[in-house]
C-alpha cells in the first residue's frame, strides 16, 4: 500500500469511526430525551431515569408549571452588609441551626437530610458551621447544587480547613454537596431529571425537587446573611472563575466588590435559582462559576477559595495581611456564539483569551464530508466560557463572549427593564451554568 493510499484508508476508518460515534450519540440524545416531561409539565413526576449511562446532557425536566413558594424575607435587615462587623457589638451569640447551638468560637459538623426517608432510605449530607467569637454577618457556601459540579465541594473544604473560629468575626456555613443523590450518581440533575437550581425557595407539597428546595432554604437559607452559591460550566462547558450577580441590588454589588479582582458578569437571575430565591428573601447572594463539571480543576478550586477567603477579609470576618490584588471587579456582558453546523468542534481560543470581532474562534468539520467551517467572534471581548472539543448539533453554544462595559451603564440600562419580564428570561441558555 502506498503512503498515500495508507493515508486514506487510515482517514477512512477513522471516518467510519467517527460515523458510529456520531450514530451512538444521536441514538443516545433521541432515547434520553424520552425521559424528558413536556414543557407543560403538570408536576406528574418522571418515575426513572432511562438514561443508562446517567449523562447529564439529556434533557431536563421543565419546572415552569410547578407552583413555587414566593421568596419573603426571612431574616431582618441588618442594615447594609459593609457596614456588619462594624456594627456589631458585644460578643456572638450561640448559632441554632438544624436543632443544634454552636457555640461561639467554635465549630461543628452537622447534617442535613431533605427528607427523613427518601426512596425509605435516609440521604443526608453533612453541614460545616464555624461560629466566629465576635458577632458579624453569618455567610453561606453551598455547593454541588448541581451533583456533577465538583470543584465547589473542594473550594469549601479548603476553606473551612482555613478557618479558626477563635479569630472568626461572624459565622460560616457550608454544604458541600447540596445535591447528594446527583453526586452520587456524577448527574447534574435529581433522579427524576429536576434540575433543583430550577425550584428555589420550593414548595413543602410539590414535587421532590421543590421540597428538597424548600428543606434546604428553611432549614439552612435562611439563617444566612449573605450567600455564595458555588458551580461550574455545563454540559462539556467549562467558565473560566467568575461571579454571576445582579447588579442592580446595591447589597449584591457589595458583596462582589469583596472578592478582589474576579471577573463579574451581570446577569439578572433565573427564577427558581437559590441565588434567585435568596436574594428575594432579602440575602445577597452570588454565584461563583469555575471550570466544568465532572473533574476537579485545582487552578479553578485555587480561584474560587482565593475570592472567598478575600470575601471574608473585606466583610471584616477574618484578618489576612494580604489582600487579592485590584479589588474593583471587572465587569462584563455577555452572548454566546453558537454552531451553526454540527460536527466535531475544535477550538483555537482558550479560556480568558481576549479576542477581536472576526477572530477565529474555532472550527466544525462534519465528520462524513470532512467539510469544516469556522466559527468567528462577532464581538470584541474576552473568552470567560467555551465548550470543550466535542460532537456538536448546529445550535450548540459553544463560546461565551464577555463583553467589557462600566458598572454605571449595566445598572442604568437594567433600571429601564421591567424586572419581572427581565426574570423570566433570565439570560437562560439551554439550561447551562447555574
Ligand atoms: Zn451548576
Amino acid at each position: 500500500m502506498s503512503a498515500a493510499r495508507r493515508q486514506s484508508h487510515t482517514l477512512g476508518r477513522i471516518c467510519q469511526f467517527l460515523l458510529a460515534a456520531a450514530m451512538l450519540f444521536s441514538f443516545n440524545t433521541a432515547h434520553s430525551s424520552e425521559a424528558a416531561v413536556d414543557p407543560v409539565d403538570k408536576g406528574v413526576d418522571v418515575l426513572e431515569d432511562s438514561t443508562p449511562d446517567g449523562d447529564s446532557r439529556s434533557s431536563e425536566t421543565s419546572a415552569a408549571a410547578e407552583e413555587l413558594v414566593q421568596p419573603e424575607a426571612v431574616r431582618e435587615y441588618m442594615g447594609p452588609l459593609a457596614d456588619a462587623v462594624t456594627h456589631a457589638d458585644g460578643w456572638a451569640k450561640p448559632l441554632k441551626i438544624l436543632g443544634t447551638e454552636v457555640g461561639p468560637g467554635t465549630s461543628q459538623r452537622l447534617s442535613w437530610s431533605a427528607t427523613e426517608l427518601f426512596e425509605g432510605v435516609p440521604v443526608s449530607t453533612p453541614v460545616l458551621v464555624a461560629n466566629g467569637v465576635l458577632p458579624g454577618p453569618t455567610v453561606c457556601l453551598t455547593a454541588a447544587v448541581h451533583g456533577d459540579e465538583l470543584n465547589g465541594i473542594e473550594m469549601v473544604r479548603r476553606i473551612f480547613h482555613d478557618i479558626e473560629p477563635k479569630k472568626l468575626a461572624g459565622a460560616l456555613i457550608g454544604v458541600p454537596i447540596v445535591n447528594v443523590q446527583g453526586f452520587r450518581r456524577g448527574s447534574r440533575y435529581l433522579p427524576d431529571r429536576r434540575d433543583l437550581n430550577r425550584y428555589f425557595p420550593g414548595n413543602p407539597n410539590g414535587s421532590a425537587a421543590a421540597r428538597i428546595a424548600h428543606a434546604l432554604f428553611t432549614d439552612i437559607i435562611s439563617n444566612c446573611d449573605a450567600l455564595v452559591d458555588l458551580h461550574t460550566g455545563s454540559f462539556e462547558r467549562a467558565n473560566l472563575p467568575q461571579l454571576r450577580a445582579d447588579l442592580r441590588n446595591p447589597d449584591v454589588v457589595t458583596l462582589t466588590h469583596g472578592f478582589g479582582a474576579m471577573v463579574v458578569l451581570h446577569s439578572a437571575s433565573t427564577v427558581g435559582t437559590l441565588r434567585y430565591a435568596a436574594t428575594r428573601a432579602g440575602i445577597p447572594a452570588v454565584t461563583v462559576e469555575a471550570g466544568g463539571p465532572s473533574q476537579l480543576e485545582l487552578a479553578e478550586v485555587k480561584h474560587g477559595v482565593k475570592g472567598v477567603e478575600t470575601l471574608l477579609t473585606t466583610l471584616g470576618m477574618t484578618r489576612r495581611t494580604r489582600l487579592w490584588g485590584n479589588p474593583e471587579p471587572v465587569y462584563y456582558e455577555s452572548s454566546w456564539v453558537r454552531a451553526d453546523n454540527g460536527g466535531i468542534l475544535l477550538s483555537d481560543v482558550s479560556l480568558g483569551s481576549s479576542v477581536r470581532k472576526g477572530d477565529l474562534l474555532g472550527s466544525i468539520t462534519d465528520p462524513m464530508s470532512n467539510a469544516r467551517t469556522e466559527v468567528r467572534s462577532p464581538y470584541s471581548g474576552r473568552i470567560i466560557g467555551m465548550a470543550r472539543n466535542q460532537v456538536v448539533m448546529p445550535g450548540f453554544a459553544a463560546f461565551h463572549v464577555g463583553i467589557q462595559t462600566d458598572e454605571v451603564k449595566v445598572i442604568e440600562e437594567d433600571t429601564i427593564i421591567d424586572v419581572a419580564e427581565k426574570d423570566a428570561g433570565g439570560g437562560y441558555v439551554d439550561g447551562m451554568s447555574e
